[in-house]
């Protein structure tokens, strides 16, 4: 067995541990398996061991191994995670089933064009720079839900969650608590938060996805 496969199982099963302490349905929570900066020698195993959902940040990354993958498991999911320029919403339609990180109002227009001219609809969440950091992508707390209606109805995008990557150095608590509460305002159902080191603390706070790479892959 893998390190990664052995480590895989030890998440899922702490997930399903912070799903019954939380009293959370069991398996209502979606790992995300994050694979960046990992080849597909090292993502092969932990397919074969059941995970079908991987998340990676860069699009010309993800190009460059998932096109193969895909061809030989027919139900695998891929999110992208990182920040998309919207010189790249083509190729992000065509090879991402999930789209975590919609900012701002060129890339939903670029990603409505192409999702009309591809015929092909990625789920969409917009991602929230809830620590208001400048360095960071995301859209501000305060224009979270102007920005969802504005993606629904000037864009026609059908936006199903919200995402954030707290700061590194604050508790992440109150960050989930604002996603949350910024989702329930704009009527969005899925929550993408949590990490390696915060995904049990994210599955109490109602996340329906956590993103977790070095606890499973191994450090970068
Ligand atoms: C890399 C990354 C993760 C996974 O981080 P780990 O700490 O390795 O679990 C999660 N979300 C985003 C947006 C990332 O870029």
């Amino acid at each position: 067995m893998s390190d990664a496969v052995a480590r895989l199982a030890e998440v899922k099963a702490r997930i399903a541990a912070a799903e019954r302490e939380a009293r959370r349905e069991a398996g209502s929570v979606t790992l995300v398996a994050v694979s960046k900066t990992f080849d597909a020698v090292d993502i092969r195993p932990v397919i074969a061991a059941g995970q079908r959902v991987f998340g990676e940040n860069r699009v010309q990354e993800a190009q460059g191994k998932w096109p193969v993958l895909k061809g030989e498991w027919i139900d695998l999911e891929l999110h992208l995670i990182g920040p998309l320029q919207s010189n790249k919403a083509r190729e992000a339609v065509a090879l991402f089933d999930v789209i975590e990180t919609v900012d701002r109002e060129k890339i939903a227009a670029e990603l409505a064009k192409e999702i009309a001219r591809q015929d092909k609809a990625p789920k969409l969440y917009i991602q929230v720079n809830t620590g208001s950091e400048p360095q960071k992508a995301g859209i501000e707390p305060r224009e979270a839900v102007a920005f969802v209606r504005r993606c629904r109805e000037v864009h026609g995008l059908a936006i199903e969650g919200l995402m954030c990557i707290p700061p590194v150095e604050e508790n992440p608590g109150p960050h989930f608590a604002l996603l949350e509460k910024l989702a329930r305002e704009a009527g969005v159902e899925k929550l993408s938060m949590g990490m390696s080191s915060d995904y049990e603390l994210a599955v109490a706070f109602g996340a329906s996805s956590v993103r977790v790479g070095s606890a499973i892959f191994g450090s970068r």
